[in-house]
């Protein structure tokens, strides 16, 4: 039977109604008849059997850290998105009560963080300024960390290689292989997920196929980023499989090995017992 890790979802948002403007919960919105339980469940049919469920804010991360609590075999990851950074970094109130959910039970990763320089709903300054917030709180807490870095790969490794002893993973890499080298002569992770099954661009699935299988975790940003061929309907954690079936046959692994080294590896970067 497999066992498959769904490293990066935010399905906790899925029964926690609208946050604010909260994007991620108005996209839940459109499908009401989708609830967490179910797709749980139908993610254990589909051997999916951990998740970790991603923050993005402040109240984000609550709803995570609060949503695993009762949920076996899911865990929180605490953090502030780079889109939020305005808000967060002249907030030294909201900074402390993103360090005190850090030691609630079941927070296994400090993120999602990093620098998004495809959108600007908050300046490369404040992105950089938040981004080493979270930097030193993994540090202080020995926490790895989940980086969301889109158009943003100069700026960011000269911040990240100022940091000693940083574990984490590049999440929703979809690039070439000179950024893939840079992520893993850092001894990172590489977050791969329903992207690669419709992407266009050939030099992505050519750094797909190179990651090492001992760098490699699966997610699928639930409900972001569908795959191919259910492309149009929400992501939910079942799909991760679908994401693990295209890469086995992109990379000639089994699914079987596919699925073991990913999520042992998963086990080992976010001490998931
Ligand atoms: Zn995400």
């Amino acid at each position: 039977m497999l066992e498959l890790t769904d490293t990066h979802c935010h399905i906790h948002e899925a029964d926690a109604g609208l946050l604010g403007n909260n994007p991620i919960s108005a996209v839940w919105q459109k499908d009401p008849g989708v609830d967490t339980d179910t797709m749980i469940r139908e993610g254990l049919e589909y051997g999916v059997k951990n998740l970790i469920c991603v923050g993005t804010s402040l109240e984000d991360s609550e709803t995570a850290v609060n949503f695993v609590q009762t949920r076996q075999n899911s865990w929180a990851s605490v953090g502030v998105h780079p889109h939020e950074a305005k808000d967060y970094v002249n907030s030294p109130n909201k900074l402390q009560k993103i360090r005190n959910l850090l030691e609630k039970h079941k927070v296994v990763a400090i993120g999602e963080c990093g620098l998004d320089f495809h959108y600007s709903h908050s300046s490369p300054t404040d992105q950089k300024r938040l981004l080493r917030f979270q930097l030193e709180l993994a540090q202080e807490h020995d926490l790895p960390l989940i980086f969301h870095i889109r158009e943003a790969f100069e700026d960011f490794w000269p911040i990240f290689d100022e940091y000693r002893g940083i574990k984490g993973v590049v999440h929703s890499f979809s690039s070439v292989r000179s950024d893939l080298e840079q992520i893993l002569s850092r001894g990172l992770y590489v977050g791969l997920n329903g992207i690669m099954t419709f992407t266009k661009d050939n030099r992505h699935l050519d750094a797909a196929k190179a990651v090492p299988l001992n760098n490699l975790l699966l997610e699928t940003d639930a409900p972001f980023l569908t795959p191919a061929p259910y492309r149009g309907t929400i992501c939910q954690p079942k799909h991760v499989r679908v994401t693990a079936e295209f890469l086995s046959r992109l990379r000639g692994e089994p699914l079987s090995k596919l699925a073991a080294v990913t999520t042992t590896n998963a086990k080992e970067l976010f001490k998931l017992t």
